[in-house]
């Protein structure tokens, strides 16, 4: 109180020594004062007079989706002989695990999300080599690589597990003190909240179940920009390239032109925003993109989906790929600077004709307008400049406000139903959200909006947005009064 009756003062002072207008024009829009906005209180749950039946669920495009080249290859285990001493094994997991012979033992890279399938990929490898496994290598932190550690230092125990220091502080962050919140927005993604009200999916989804990280293997030998060793006359090169998460690494071997990029490139458009995740550093992907060019590689061997064998082959998807990210980095921070807003930004950038068009580069796994949305949000801060957002009233005021002029929930969910028949599925979820924002135990309004959820979901050709969908959908029909 002290400190505000002294700048109120001088505030004062100002204004009466200076007699300006401008003197009085700043006495006059500070007030000192808080206002604080009423909230009324959320109305009884009205009975609703609709007959709603839902529609026969969505048929189950997982056969569409399944004819999409990277999710067969994700999901057939497959052990590829790409040179005589390096493997890769796929298709077992989420998350594919390489291997690396040398005369003096293995080096191991990535080993999936899960122990089941680490084992089943050991197994695989031991059928090919008994050597012991000197190095185990985390190209970063994101469970599909590191999970399934355990499985490898069980077998070879004296094993150095090489990642980034950033590694480290990601590996932290990710499996202890974000612990809850990244296995519910992971679970969320991975179309697993509220299982027990989902559809099945066919047993050879790639959804595999979230392990636990009781297991956890840390690494034990750090560094920051760039480590080298020699093995069994194999020099590796491993250097710290940002993007899929900032501590992400590469590993190069030079003599054998062998580059083993982890996350970094995909046979998809690259997920560049995760919705439920920390931003991504765009512009550092799209830069390891341009240093993996640089190197001429001849063999690309990813941590997920196939290799690439032959040095142009190799660079012209990789060049492709960072051309692409680039184009939406850019196009994104050109909209921010012209001053569009998100949407305007989302409508706005698109991959030109020439990248669009390329295998590798469908929007199977990430998608342009969630990186669009990602790169802005990561930017901007949360305040649109419009005024109402700097001291938001809660969304159920508004709601209720727009229920009441509507004339009543079953306007507004009659609609819902009659939109719903005519595959506006979209439209329909936007309709039941005010319904529901206005009455959380709109029981009907869940329902309607759980049938839409699963149509969108079924149809979208992506398979994070399926997941997502999968999951919003359980969790709506937990809502409602559907029984599991
Ligand atoms: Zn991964």
């Amino acid at each position: 109180m002290r400190t505000r009756s002294i700048i109120v003062f001088v505030f004062v002072v100002i204004a009466f020594i200076s007699g300006f207008v401008g003197g009085v024009y700043i006495s006059q829009i500070i007030s000192f004062k808080t206002v604080r906005p009423v909230i009324r209180e959320s109305g009884s749950p009205e009975e609703s007079t609709l007959t709603y039946t839902p529609p026969a669920p969505p048929k189950l495009q997982w056969e569409t989706i399944k004819q999409v080249r990277g999710l067969k290859e994700m999901t057939t285990p497959t052990i590829d002989k790409i040179t005589n001493d390096i493997y890769l094994a796929r298709g077992f997991a989420l998350g594919s695990v390489q291997m690396i012979i040398t005369e003096q033992g293995l080096v191991i890279i990535d080993s999936t999300e899960s122990i089941d399938a680490a084992e089943k990929i050991l197994k695989e490898f031991r059928k090919i080599t008994d050597k012991p496994i000197r190095y185990l290598i985390y190209t970063h932190g994101h469970l599909d690589h590191v999970q399934g550690a355990s499985v490898f230092v069980k077998d070879s125990p004296n094993l150095k597990v090489i990642a980034t220091k950033d590694c480290v502080e990601f590996m932290k962050k990710d499996f202890v003190e974000m612990k809850e919140f990244h296995s519910r927005s992971r679970l969320n993604q991975a179309g697993l909240s509220a299982l027990e009200f989902s559809r099945k999916l066919p047993r050879e989804s790639p959804v595999h179940t979230v392990c636990t990280n009781d297991d956890l293997i840390w690494p034990t030998v750090t560094f920051d920009k760039k480590y080298t060793f020699t093995l069994g006359g194999k020099r590796f090169e491993l250097y710290h390239t940002a993007g899929e998460t900032p501590d992400h690494l590469m590993v190069w071997l030079p003599k054998e032109r062998a580059l083993f990029c982890g996350d970094l490139y995909y046979m998809s458009f690259p997920n560049l925003s995760t919705p439920m995740l920390e931003p991504r550093p765009v512009r550092q992907w799209y830069e390891s993109l341009d240093h993996m060019i640089s190197l001429k590689p001849v063999y690309l061997i990813p941590g997920h989906t196939a290799a690439i064998t032959g040095e142009d082959k190799v660079c012209s998807v990789l060049t492709n790929y960072s051309a692409a990210i680039r184009y939406v980095y850019e196009k994104t921070i050109q909209c921010i600077n012209e001053g569009k807003s998100v949407d305007e930004a989302v409508q706005t950038v698109k991959l030109p004709n020439n990248l669009s068009k390329l295998p590798y580069l469908q929007e199977f796994y990430g998608r342009v307008d969630w990186s669009v949305r990602g790169i802005y949000q990561g930017i901007v801060g949360w305040y649109d400049g419009k005024g109402t957002g700097l001291t938001p009233l809660s969304p159920a005021m508004s709601a209720r406000e727009i229920v009441a002029l509507s004339g009543g929930a079953d306007k507004i969910l009659a609609r819902a139903i009659e939109l719903q028949k005519s595959g506006e599925h979209h439209l329909v979820c936007e309709l039941c959200d005010i319904v529901i924002a206005a009455n959380p135990n709109d029981k009907l309004a869940h329902s309607i909006k759980a049938s839409s959820l699963e149509y969108l979901g079924y149809t979208c050709g992506n398979l994070n947005m399926f997941g997502f969908y999968r999951s919003a959908t359980a969790l709506e029909k937990k809502a409602s009064w559907i029984k599991p």
